[in-house]
């Protein structure tokens, strides 16, 4: 409780800077605990307008990382269960949902996707952040109910690859993003590109 208080207060002094924060999606980085495994700012807000949260609904957030998709969903009304399979980052999201006062609307479950959804209530919508495979879609889809929104990002070729199967089927919408960031070079400015995100949306 005094790691989380210290937390809060850091953030509240270092970012938040008693302005209070926006109520878009796509927060700084910089106001969650995390180790560099975090849907950078721009990549999130893209994540949460495809999630398109209404009020009362329940996220899965799958290899939740920071969970700064939960985060963001709950600040929208809703609740979400943050699947993390590593202790020390499902630490981080604890931390995280007590800083922002979502505590009681974050869930943590510290395990492995697929075998750590067996026991969860069925969703509204799904964010796969992380370990997306053949098997942990057939297991996820199958959850669903007819209307529920999914959602998945891809870094790696492998399940950009993948992405690009499941889109012929069920369909839905594909989208690569390249983002680039002005930095120095010498004298002048260039671009710095960042890894190209692959984001699949549809819905069961
Ligand atoms: N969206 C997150 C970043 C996700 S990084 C954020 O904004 O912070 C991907 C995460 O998925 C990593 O933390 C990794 O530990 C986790 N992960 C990978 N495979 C998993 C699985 N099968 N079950 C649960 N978590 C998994």
């Amino acid at each position: 409780a005094e790691d989380i208080a210290s937390n809060l207060v850091a953030l509240a002094v270092q970012a938040w800077g008693g302005q209070g924060i926006s109520r878009s999606s796509g927060l700084s980085d910089d106001l969650f605990v995390h180790d560099g495994q975090i849907t950078k700012r721009p990549a999130r807000a893209l994540a949460l307008s495809a999630l398109a949260p209404r009020s009362g609904e329940l996220l899965w957030d799958i290899g939740a990382g920071s969970g700064s998709i939960s985060v963001e969903w709950a600040l929208c009304g809703g609740a979400a269960i943050a699947i993390e399979a590593r202790e020390d980052r499902a630490e981080n999201i604890r931390s995280n949902a007590a800083a922002f006062g979502l505590g009681h609307r974050i869930t943590v479950v510290a395990g492995q996707a697929p075998e750590a959804l067996a026991a969860l209530g069925a969703p509204d919508a799904v964010f796969v952040g992380g370990g997306l495979d053949r098997a942990m879609f057939d297991a996820v889809w199958s959850r669903l109910a007819p209307g529920a929104r999914l959602v998945a990002h891809a870094v790696t070729l492998e399940t950009e690859a993948l992405l690009g199967e499941l889109h012929q089927r069920p369909g839905g919408e594909l989208m690569r993003v390249e983002i680039a960031h002005a930095a120095p070079l010498g004298r002048y400015r260039s671009w710095e590109a960042t890894r190209p995100v692959v984001q699949w949306s549809t819905v069961r």
